[in-house]
């Protein structure tokens, strides 16, 4: 979607930091880190909220949790954990319309969340 922020990130319109990138995915740090380490984790096929996800997204969803892993280990905090968070819509929190996965750590969270 050309106006989507996470798209242009897709296509390089919009250079973020980026972590970690294969065919289906891209990861990259949180502009606005809500712990030591904030990356988030998107699609690149446009997927605007969980809402819209089909049946033929089982295997990308898998992907971006495998990334999740990923990063958690190469961000050394596998161990000691971390968070993985996808808002959705106004009672989620949710403020770009592309899905993404948070991975949040490098501290201690605390339940329940805000
Ligand atoms: P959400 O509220 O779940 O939609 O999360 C959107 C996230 O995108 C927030 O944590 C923002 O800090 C982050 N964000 C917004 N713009 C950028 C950007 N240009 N680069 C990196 N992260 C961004
Ligand atoms: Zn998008």
């Amino acid at each position: 979607m050309s106006d989507c922020l996470f798209c242009k990130m897709v296509s390089g319109e919009i250079k973020p930091d980026v972590v970690y990138e294969d065919e289906h995915v891209l990861a990259f740090r949180d502009i606005n880190p809500q712990g030591p380490v904030h990356v988030l984790i998107i699609p690149k096929e446009h997927i605007s909220t969980l809402n819209e996800l089909e049946e033929e997204h089982a295997e990308l969803m898998g992907r971006m949790f495998l990334t999740a892993k990923k990063i958690a280990e190469m961000e050394n905090m596998a161990e000691n954990g971390y968070r993985t968070v996808i808002n959705c819509n106004r009672h989620g929190g949710q403020e770009v319309y592309h899905i993404h996965l948070h991975v949040i750590g490098g501290r201690q969270m605390t339940w329940p969340p805000g």
